[in-house]
């Protein structure tokens, strides 16, 4: 437990003072709605499946989380993809043009455009020996009155490795702002999720996301776990219907089937080692990074000429070139066995030129 954290301290004064808006839906609350005529809300009176404006607070797939992720349901926040739970923590806690946030270079893009978009300027540590956190180059900003976040991306994107968890523990213990751990890759990690320290770190704020082992990228859905008291703020701010009717039905049909998702994160886990064996017969990589995550990063002779060779063969790659500390990488993702194949046998094929 971080005992100097103080929400109160965090919040923007216009957040604090904020009257939310209040949705036909939000005002009457009753679930056996069976019998009862909706007059409330303008909406077209005629059943089409879509033709009422979705629940607000999206309660099945809360109920639904709750149970599988042993949380309760007012630490779960459903958000349009992650993208909404770090646009709206830069809403509720940074002052535009006056506030920062710290991210430890290279990660994950969307921190930075995010806090671009929102006038709040980003500090950005180099990570250290194998892409972990320097707690010594961090320790003077834990103390920075103005920086209100620290991202930290675990397993992180691009590099694919997990961070330390003794290091965002001691983050957590030390640094009186908002801690938001991005687990986007959690599902194909060695390493345990931050999920079960919600109620020991009041600062901490864990995102997950549909997106990647769930296989939901078009439905757009990310998921922050906080405490009450953070999941509170973020719903003060959300957009009242943030999380459309066909993409909760989406979610809920595939919390029906958690058999399914294991089942493709295994056999995504296989082909990420499958891959591994087949990246290390290539003779211009010169390293594979180490991943936890269901993708690999790869230094290579001339990435940029790589990236271009590979789209010439039809195949789409990430060139992370002129990312820090990302000279020469490429960040591949594991697809299936077959795209797999396509890419190994590309990759040999371009041994000679
Ligand atoms: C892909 C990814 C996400 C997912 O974002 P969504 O908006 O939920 O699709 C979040 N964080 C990281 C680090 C990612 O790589």
């Amino acid at each position: 437990m971080n005992t100097n954290f103080n929400i109160n301290n965090l919040v923007r004064a216009n957040i604090k003072a904020l009257k939310p808006y209040s949705s036909a839906r939000d005002e009457y609350k009753n679930s056996a709605s069976g019998a009862m005529v909706f007059l409330d809300a303008n909406e077209n009176p005629f059943e089409n499946g879509v033709n009422r404006y979705p629940d607000p607070q999206q309660k099945e797939i809360k109920q639904k989380l709750s149970a599988i992720k042993k949380v309760e349901t007012n630490q779960i926040f459903v958000g349009n993809g992650s993208d909404e739970v770090i646009d709206l923590a830069y809403r509720i806690f940074c002052e535009p043009g006056k506030d920062k946030v710290l991210t430890f270079s290279p990660t994950y893009g969307m921190y930075d455009v995010s806090a671009n978009i929102n006038n709040i300027e980003v500090i950005k540590q180099p990570l250290i020996n194998d892409f972990q956190i320097n707690l010594n180059q961090l320790q003077p900003y834990l103390d920075f009155e103005d920086v209100k976040i620290i991202f930290i991306c675990s397993p992180n994107n691009p590099t694919g490795n997990s961070i330390n968890s003794e290091d965002i523990e001691y983050v957590l213990e030390n640094f009186n702002g908002i801690v938001i751990v991005d687990e986007a890759y959690i599902d194909f990690s060695a390493q345990a999720s931050f999920l079960k320290n919600i109620n020991k770190y009041n600062n901490l704020i864990v995102s997950q996301t549909f997106s990647k082992a769930w296989g939901l990228a078009g439905v757009r859905v990310g998921v922050a776990y906080a405490s009450e008291e953070i999941v509170a703020l973020y719903n003060r701010v959300k957009p009242p219907y943030n999380v459309s009717t066909l993409n909760q039905e989406a979610v809920l049909n595939r919390l029906d089937d958690l058999e399914e998702v294991s089942h493709i994160i295994g056999i995504i886990l296989l082909e990420r080692e499958v891959l591994i064996s087949a990246l290390k017969t290539i003779s211009y990589i010169e390293t594979i990074y180490p991943t936890d995550a269901n993708f690999v990063l790869v230094k290579v002779d001339d990435a940029t000429k790589r990236y271009h060779q590979l789209i010439e063969k039809g195949i789409v790659i990430r060139n992370r070139t002129t990312q820090p500390l990302c000279e020469n990488t490429l960040r591949l993702t594991v697809g299936t066995a077959t795209e797999n194949k396509k890419l190994i046998e590309a990759l040999k094929s371009l041994e000679k030129n």
